[in-house]
């Protein structure tokens, strides 16, 4: 039988050595009193080794203590407290993934060495902690860069010379980049492409910098995923410098940066410009005209649209990716519009207004066709065009929008169609109507469905992460 399951052996150890010594006793002298090698004790001493009940009350015994002095959780001194916290942080998996030796805290390694490495460790620690992608972490990394696009208008100058650079030295001079013209930035940057079955599920690519080749998925349709952005965001880390990210925030700077890079080479900023104005001259902006004048997705145009709106004409603009369920997964703006918010003033996760385009598109006869929507907000009014795209996860708007004085650029700016929301009043949109509340109050219990990454950004409610009002409704429908 041993102490028990769950006393710390390094404290143990430690009270016994000091009671061991409060007497002035060596270990041999305590090895002939409880009849144990003196090897056995300083094994039990060093934490290393559980000492069986009786063994402890024979120690007891000699050191003329309660076997409960020996079995106290406390460190007996402060000297010896630093010593068990260094045993237990060298213990730490993430110290011996470092590969650094275990440094023993003999009576030769001074107090103030030991502190040190202490706070070293406890430095590592919370460091390590910080680092890792925490839905808390997660969603401040992601509030401060929406800031950091915010102050410049979403134009990054320093990406679109690198993009222009490149563009100049595999002398392209059309509009939309082609497959071969990947190619042959591709190879302009020593670089070969590789089209493999096998690649790891979690990756969108994966480079070999020693043979500087680049491994991409076979699969031709990837939903959602243009193959030739997946090559030129792969190519963008390598040409904008990118080095290993240092932090979560680190990782979506660089995974933005990429990103546009990737746009500012499918829809060249000098290309894309004189698409713009000669539309915005017709009064007939259109995200569709963009996407299918440089054949990228919706989303992509839409977000390259943000890039240049502001900075070449003036517009200012926001952009957001709503899922069916109503929540934001992306947003950005510069025109003040409000997108709902935490208390930490994070978005992703956050309820849209069921009056807001993004949400209201979906009810449209045929979503997927052209939509436009003003809306009468607490802000000021806005005009909204909005496209649904379907993918694994489910169906997703994503809205182009900017303030009523500037609808007249776009096609559609002309719409009759016009809703008003009083959010974050909560008598606009969060609360279902008293009728419903007064007869399935108490009467239903929803389960919610839980995307992982928005874990931490569940708006509160009657039920966390679940519509209330969806849920009433959908049992007045299935009731009836
Ligand atoms: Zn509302």
């Amino acid at each position: 039988m041993t102490a028990s399951p769950d006393v710390d052996l390094v404290t143990l150890g430690q009270r016994l050595r000091h009671l061991r010594r409060a007497k002035n006793m060596t270990l041999e002298q305590l090895s002939a009193v409880v009849g144990r090698a003196p090897s056995q004790l300083s094994l039990i001493e060093n934490g290393k080794r559980e000492p069986k009940i009786g063994v402890l009350q024979a120690i007891a015994g000699a050191l003329g203590v309660q076997m409960q002095d020996l079995l106290r959780p406390e460190a007996p001194s402060r000297r010896a407290k630093l010593e068990i916290d260094l045993a237990h942080f060298q213990r730490e998996p993430a110290y011996a993934a470092l590969g650094l030796p275990v440094v023993r805290p003999g009576r030769r390694l001074p107090s103030d060495a030991l502190e040190s490495l202490i706070g070293l460790h406890r430095e590592l620690g919370r460091l390590l902690r910080e680092q890792s992608a925490t839905p808390e972490v997660a969603r401040r990394a992601n509030q401060q860069l929406r800031e950091q696009m915010r102050e410049r208008d979403n134009y990054f100058a320093d990406i679109e010379q690198a993009a222009a650079t490149v563009l100049q030295s595999v002398k392209h001079t059309t509009g939309p980049l082609s497959q071969r013209g990947i190619l042959d930035i591709a190879a302009h940057l020593g670089f070969t492409l590789h089209y493999v079955p096998d690649l790891p599920g979690s990756t969108r690519s994966v480079t070999d910098l020693r043979h500087n080749r680049i491994y991409l998925p076979q699969v031709a349709s990837n939903k959602g995923h243009d193959p030739r952005a997946v090559v030129l965001q792969t190519l963008g880390h390598f040409v904008l410098g990118h080095n290993d990210p240092a932090d979560y925030g680190d990782f979506l700077r660089q995974r933005v940066e990429a990103n546009y890079f990737a746009a500012a080479l499918l829809m060249p900023e000098k290309f894309a410009v004189q698409f713009l104005r000669a539309a915005r001259a017709d009064r007939a902006l259109a995200i569709d005209d963009l996407r299918d004048a440089f054949g990228v997705s919706y989303e992509t145009a839409a977000h390259r649209f943000t890039n240049l709106a502001t900075h070449h004409f003036g517009i200012p603009v926001h952009f957001v990716r709503v899922h069916e369920s109503g929540t934001v997964y992306k947003a950005y703006e510069n025109d003040n519009v409000r997108f709902p918010a935490d208390v930490t003033g994070a978005i992703e996760g956050q309820p849209v207004c069921r009056h807001w385009a993004s949400r209201t598109v979906f009810q449209a006869t045929d979503p997927y066709s052209s939509f436009y929507q003003f809306t009468d907000t607490v802000g000021g009014t806005y005009w909204c065009t909005v496209h649904v795209e379907s993918t694994r996860s489910g169906e997703f708007s994503v809205t182009v929008g900017t303030p009523y004085e500037h609808a007249r650029w776009f096609r559609g700016g002309d719409t009759t169609r016009r809703t008003v929301s009083r959010c974050p009043d909560p008598s606009c949109c969060r609360r279902p109507p008293a009728g419903l509340v007064d007869r399935w109050s108490g009467q239903s219990w929803p389960s919610a469905r839980v995307h992982s990454h928005l874990l931490a950004a569940l708006p509160p409610g009657t039920f966390p992460g679940v519509d209330a009002q969806d849920v009433y409704e959908f049992l007045e429908r299935r009731a009836t």
